[in-house]
């Protein structure tokens, strides 16, 4: 089966739970995932969930607890453009049918890896694997690769009321 590229973007809710929502659905159907975490290093619900999944899962996270508030530390970039070398290294050795890359235009945003560093993964997939790459501020030439790309709009968001992220809805 033909896969191609989806863009989950925008400042709305509901990115990174349309990307678990399609590991569920394939892993119903039998497929291999591998499920790559950009930015985000504290425990969080999905990944416990995803744990759950057993061997259909495969989770990679490859950020650090601390949030990058304005500009990323060496060791951020160390770490997010050595996961993309080991994301690369999986989509090709033809495992997996669906390959997640949750956050990874908020990396791209915040220059932990290049737009020409994505799009050279996104080219190195054979051509059944199905790419999820979600994440706001999606760059201009990554959703010109892309098959597929939803933009979460906010039209309403609880944040600018001040409620943070809470456990087992946000995080
Ligand atoms: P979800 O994981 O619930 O599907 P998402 O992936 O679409 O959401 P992200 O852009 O990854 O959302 O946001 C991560 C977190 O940032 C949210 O859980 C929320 O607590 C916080 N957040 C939401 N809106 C804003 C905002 N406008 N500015 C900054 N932070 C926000
Ligand atoms: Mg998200």
């Amino acid at each position: 089966m033909k896969g191609y590229i989806q863009v989950y973007t925008g400042d709305g809710k509901g990115k990174t739970t349309a990307a678990i929502g399609l590991v569920i659905r394939a892993v119903g159907a039998g497929k291999n995932v591998f499920f790559a975490q950009f930015m985000k290093g504290k425990a969080s619900s999905e990944i416990k969930a995803l744990k759950l999944l057993g061997d259909a899962v495969t989770i990679r996270r490859y950020g650090r607890e601390n949030f990058i508030f304005s500009s990323p530390g060496k060791e951020d970039i160390r770490i997010a453009a050595e996961g993309l070398r080991e994301v690369k290294k999986n989509i090709i050795s033809g495992t997996y049918d669906v390959v997640i890359l949750d956050e990874a235009n908020v990396a791209v945003y915040y220059n932990l890896f290049t737009v020409p560093d994505l799009l050279d993964v996104i080219d190195s997939r054979p051509g059944n694997v199905e790419l999820v790459i979600t994440g706001r501020n999606a760059a201009p030439e990554i959703i010109a690769k892309a098959d597929l790309v939803t933009e979460m709009r906010e039209v309403k968001h609880y944040f600018s009321k001040g409620v943070k992220a809470r456990k087992g809805i946000e995080l």
